[in-house]
């Protein structure tokens, strides 16, 4: 399939930063369309939730069916949250408890980090061939708990940052932000993968 074309993956662009994720996905092979309305997920291939404030987001997505859109999306093609996004995503939220879109099978509390150090930009042990990856926090959230089906790819202190349960990832950091692209190649990879089933 030499000419394939590139995959069409969408990226949540109501709240948060999502063209950093556009710019690295351009980077990693694929074709980034800004998602602002329900109509907008129409005949993409995959989809990116960003970082931002899960909060906000769930705020815009209370209207115009987008929830129920988004909760349709998830169970048909490759979805990545990353930070707020993967708030978005787990199956159950705390600190304080909010509505998520149930999908990966994992308890996240958001703001896990603390006041002063709620920020940091670490290297850390990942699966990914190449070695440790630059991981960039942001208050960011921290899996609680992952159920048995979910394989974590990176780790923070021995927890999860990085995870993936079929065709959902979920990271509590901000791969966009760093030049590593091996995080959004792998989801690139994945969405090709499940285009071609
Ligand atoms: N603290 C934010 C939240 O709870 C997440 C932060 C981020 O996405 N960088 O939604």
């Amino acid at each position: 399939m030499k000419n394939a074309p590139q995959p069409r993956i969408g990226v949540l662009a109501i709240q948060g930063d999502y063209a950093a994720h556009a710019a690295a996905l351009e980077e990693a092979g694929a074709t980034p369309c800004e998602v602002r309305k329900p109509e907008d997920l129409a005949g993409l291939d995959g989809l990116i939730l960003p970082g931002g404030e899960s909060t906000t987001m769930l705020k815009f997505l209370a209207s115009r069916g987008f929830f129920l859109a988004l909760e349709k999306f998830c169970g048909s093609k490759p979805v990545f949250g990353t930070c707020a996004g993967a708030i978005l995503l787990a199956r159950e939220v705390r600190n304080p408890a909010q509505a998520s879109l149930r999908v990966l099978d994992a308890v996240v509390e958001r703001n896990a980090y603390g006041r002063q150090i709620d920020s940091a930009i670490l290297h850390s042990a990942t699966t990914l061939p190449g070695g440790p990856l630059e991981m960039v926090f942001i208050r960011a959230p921290r899996f609680a708990a992952i159920g048995p089906d979910v394989e974590p790819l990176a780790f923070r202190d021995g927890s999860p940052t990085l995870v993936r349960q079929g065709a959902v990832m979920a990271a509590t950091f901000h791969p966009e932000l760093s030049s590593d692209r091996r995080v959004h190649r792998l989801f690139v990879e994945a969405v090709k993968a499940a285009r071609s089933r």
